[in-house]
């Protein structure tokens, strides 16, 4: 046992394991400053409850085209919802689409768990005093 090991061991208590990120379990400083935090933590459980359903779907070996339409807009309904839903205080702009415009693929939800301000306006939401 190199004497490493235990140190690593020690941060792996404290630090949040990267896929509990990207549940939205870690926010960003500026979606938790506007108390938008739950909105993108609901979008990404409302999204992968679809997963889940179509997974389930597909081992029960029930997925037919009923199915499988059902499936297919309950998850687009919590993209929509997760996209529009969250706005900036500051220039009201609906930034999550404003972001998903720019940035290809997942691009979106790494940039969104990572922002300290609105990517649109640049406002940080810090408190004025
Ligand atoms: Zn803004």
């Amino acid at each position: 046992m190199s004497p490493g090991s235990k140190s690593r061991l020690l941060k792996g208590q404290t630090c949040y394991h990267p896929s509990l990120a990207a549940l939205g379990i870690l926010v960003s400083e500026w979606l938790s400053r506007t108390h938008q935090e739950w909105k993108l933590k609901l979008g990404m459980a409302w999204i992968l409850a679809g997963i889940a359903l179509f997974v389930v779907a597909i081992v029960a070996g029930a997925l037919s085209v009923p199915w499988l339409v059902v499936v297919l807009a309950f998850c687009v309904a919590g993209f929509g919802w997760t996209a529009l839903a969250i706005r900036c205080s500051a220039c009201r702009r609906r930034v999550v689409y404003w972001v998903m415009l720019r940035e290809p693929g997942h691009g979106w939800l790494a940039r969104m768990l990572k922002v300290d301000r609105c990517p649109v306006c640049g406002d940080s939401a810090a408190p004025r005093s």
